[in-house]
């Protein structure tokens, strides 16, 4: 189960199997952004490519359910590279047994996702399987992107502080010393309530998922504010693993102050009586977003004036420093955030 928990032992296994059967394959499309630059979709032909297999468990939890994630998942992965996603494609697994009224309830929620995110489902495959392990079904949607204003007006606040700045695209490798980490809100929260429904655990409060679509607020914030480099969803690993992804892929540190990361009471009170830590844990309704410094301040004030974003706060800055990412804790201490081994969640998304 570790080897599709995020985390260092999922990487190897993407690096050392599926990359290195499946990278550069055709010499008729060179991609733009390759398959090895493991990024959080493609781009080939000019077209963002993205595909993701959701087999969440169980299919409704707290604040969600398996469609509401299949649609967000793969949306939320197109707009992190600055592209606005342009149509889906739905493969269904579903699992002997599964009643018609939970696919109804699923496709239900598909839907309105769509809706929400402003995009369709143009095509699909749909297979049953036998009674087993699923869980109900296994959900993948695949989507296509492209480039628009938005993502030209972003760049070109960019340039204006970064003259040598050359990317076309909003990548984990384009941080660099300086800028500036803000997460868009509280991290944890989508992971504890799927625990919570796998375990039947209740923490009192109610933790619910963050599950959503944030394309809409992402084009947003590229097209009125801009200066933004890297964009990442800190879904499995959390904010630890998104944070290594960043530093690792750009080749510089990143600072963290542990005081700064938003984590709500009863999520934090739940990692502590469970030992888990809410830096490592699963997010699907959040933005980690690198920037150049002179734009920080306006992006924090922009996102905080929006419904997804209230809780957005600047926690850290990209350095020359030292590799890796250290956290200020607290205490005045120093600590380092290693890339998590896999997120202690098991099957959140
Ligand atoms: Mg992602």
């Amino acid at each position: 189960m570790l080897h599709g928990a995020g985390g260092t032992v999922m990487h190897n296994l993407v690096k050392n199997y599926v990359v290195k059967y499946l990278r550069g394959l055709t010499t008729l499309e060179t991609a733009e952004v390759p398959l090895e630059a493991l990024d959080d979709a493609a781009v080939v032909g000019g077209i963002v490519l993205k595909s993701d297999s959701h087999a969440v468990k169980p299919i409704f939890f707290p604040g969600g359910d398996i469609g509401r994630l299949a649609v967000s998942g793969t949306v939320n992965d197109i707009a992190v590279l600055g592209a606005e996603p342009l149509a889906l494609a739905c493969g269904l697994v579903l699992e002997e047994g599964l009643p018609l009224t939970s696919l109804e309830r699923i496709l239900k929620s598909m839907r309105d996702t769509c809706a929400e995110a402003g995009v369709n489902v143009v095509t699909g495959d749909t297979k049953v399987v036998e009674k087993g392990s699923l869980g109900g079904c296994v959900i993948n949607v695949s989507g296509i992107g492209r480039r628009g204003e938005a993502l030209e007006k972003n760049i070109e606040v960019v340039k204006r502080f970064r003259k040598n700045f050359d990317q076309r695209w909003i990548l984990d490798s384009n941080l660099s010393p300086g800028d500036i980490i803000i997460v868009s809100g509280t991290v944890g929260d989508h992971g504890l309530a799927v625990l919570s429904a796998q375990e039947g655990l209740t923490f009192g409060s109610g933790i619910m998922s963050d599950t959503k679509p944030l394309n809409r607020l992402i084009k947003r914030f590229l097209s009125e504010i801009g200066g933004v480099v890297s964009m990442k969803d800190p879904t499995r690993g959390g904010l630890a693993d998104a944070l290594n992804e960043f530093s690792e892929k750009s080749g510089v540190g990143i600072l963290i102050n542990e005081d700064k990361v938003p984590v709500r009471d009863d999520v934090r009170a739940a990692c502590e009586m469970l030992g888990l830590d809410p830096f490592e844990v699963g997010n699907e309704g959040k933005i980690l977003i690198g920037v150049v410094k002179d734009k920080a301040r306006e992006l924090l004030e922009f996102l905080r004036a929006t419904e997804e974003g209230k809780d957005a706060e600047i926690i850290g800055e990209a350095t020359a420093d030292f590799k890796g990412v250290a956290m200020q804790t607290v205490v005045g201490g120093k600590r380092i955030i290693a890339r998590p081994i896999g997120d202690p969640v098991p099957r959140i998304c």
